[in-house]
């Protein structure tokens, strides 16, 4: 099943029936929320809310419905301004708390297949448009669980629908409205669901490929096709080396143009594949692509001369340049200069760290988009090289927890001139 086609321009006011798609599973570990409440006999039927983009039928207690609905305003006022087109009509939605709350006549007003949605505990939306090949008008309607995001997650897709006609292909529009179901303003962490950062964490590492480029995939088809979708919509929207080409490459999609990602992301396919495995190996709530993004464009240096290399190391990015390109078997004298803080009000430390070892200077080699194991070093003191490679480095501390960390530290890399006049110890295997 297609997500969503294109609409046809067959003939003037053809309507044509679209399904967004949503699966919103229930894996066992990711709790249904339950709240403890009692709904008062007033508040058990469904009941109507509006807001100005959001016109909501839900059986969800008073407080909890007008909660949603803030939340989807807030949801919507961030993807109206990122994609840069306003919602043209108000979405209608069905949100299902308990169906048992809903008498018949209710259920009767929903669409059959958004009403077995909500009983496969997930979500749909159905978009109608109507087009005559040049404009287009378009109405949504979501039907979705209470649960697990599905409302946010659907009313991204009700507002590619009324805002384009349009959602793309499953890879954008399925991965997008991940990535809208998580919004929060003025903030660029990574706030996926933990059950969908452990599997991620846990499986082998899907093929980009597989991901942007697979027929076989349907909108709605598995939760863990939508986990790789979130994340590599995730990771092109945030890391500051790709975000620049993924909002025209969005909205071109959205537009129904020709265009894919590896016209846009070709030659840089490289590059993209290493951030991708490196983003999903150390992905933990609170991640910051941005503040991980690889540094590409310094240029390394072997050691030529007696002149030291210098990088200076700040204490809230993720791994940066130190300059040096070694030679395994070389042995390196470093020492730094200068202090940092692991989070807000915290006493400054130097590059040793601090008792537990956070805040120590770490390196790590990378050789060929190959990542060594890091290694661990300190305010001074010497390392040999275990194999060739460009020296990367950072400060030791969770990768979740980066982002508050200050100060940068200058870090002094020369040969070391007694251990260079003396052959390395063979390693020991
Ligand atoms: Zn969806």
């Amino acid at each position: 099943m297609q997500a969503l086609r294109r609409p046809h321009a067959i003939t003037l006011s053809l309507v044509l029936l679209t399904l967004f798609g949503a699966l919103r599973p229930s894996p066992a570990h990711a709790q249904r929320r339950r709240s403890a409440r009692t709904a008062t006999p007033a508040e058990a039927g469904p009941q109507l809310y509006r807001s100005a983009n959001f016109h909501m039928m839900t059986d969800l207690p008073r407080d909890e419905a007008r909660e949603l609905l803030q939340r989807l305003e807030t949801m919507h006022r961030l993807v109206a301004a990122y994609w840069g087109r306003r919602n043209t009509r108000p979405i209608e939605m069905f949100v299902v708390d308990d169906l048992s709350n809903w008498p018949a006549e209710r259920l009767q007003q929903m669409d059959p297949q958004g009403l077995a949605s909500i009983r496969a505990q997930a979500g749909l939306t159905m978009t109608q448009v109507i087009s005559n090949g040049k404009q287009f008008a378009s109405k949504s309607v979501v039907y979705a669980v209470a649960d697990h995001g599905t409302p946010q997650h659907e009313a991204v897709h009700a507002y590619c629908g009324h805002a384009f006609g349009n959602a793309g292909p499953v890879w954008y529009a399925e991965g997008m409205a991940e990535v809208g179901k998580y919004w929060r303003e003025n903030d660029k962490s990574v706030g996926a669901s933990e059950y969908v950062i452990q599997y991620l964490r846990n499986s082998p590492i899907r093929p980009l490929n597989d991901i942007v480029n697979n027929p076989l995939e349907t909108t709605g088809d598995s939760w863990q096709n939508y986990a790789w979708r979130w994340a590599l919509c995730h990771l092109l929207g945030f890391n500051e080396n790709y975000t620049k080409r993924f909002k025209p490459l969005g909205l071109a999609l959205l537009a129904g143009r020709k265009a894919n990602f590896w016209q846009v992301y070709g030659t840089q396919a490289q590059e993209i594949e290493f951030e991708y495995r490196l983003f999903i190996q150390d992905l933990e709530p609170g991640y910051r692509c941005d503040l991980c993004s690889w540094d590409w464009k310094t240029r390394f240096r072997g050691v030529t001369s007696a002149s030291p290399t210098v990088s200076r190391i700040r204490a809230d990015r993720g791994w940066q340049a130190s300059r040096l390109q070694v030679r395994k078997g070389q042995t390196f004298r470093y020492s730094c200069d200068g202090e940092w803080e692991l989070a807000k009000g915290e006493e400054a430390v130097t590059a040793d760290g601090d008792d537990q070892g956070r805040g120590r200077l770490t390196g790590i080699y990378f050789e060929d988009y190959e990542l060594s194991e890091p290694f661990e070093l300190g305010a001074e003191g010497t390392f040999t090289a275990t194999q060739d490679g460009n020296l990367f480095l950072r400060c030791g501390d969770a990768w979740g927890e980066i982002a508050d960390n200050s100060g940068t530290i200058k870090v002094e890399l020369t040969l070391d001139e007694e251990a260079a006049v003396t052959p390395p110890e063979p390693q020991s295997p």
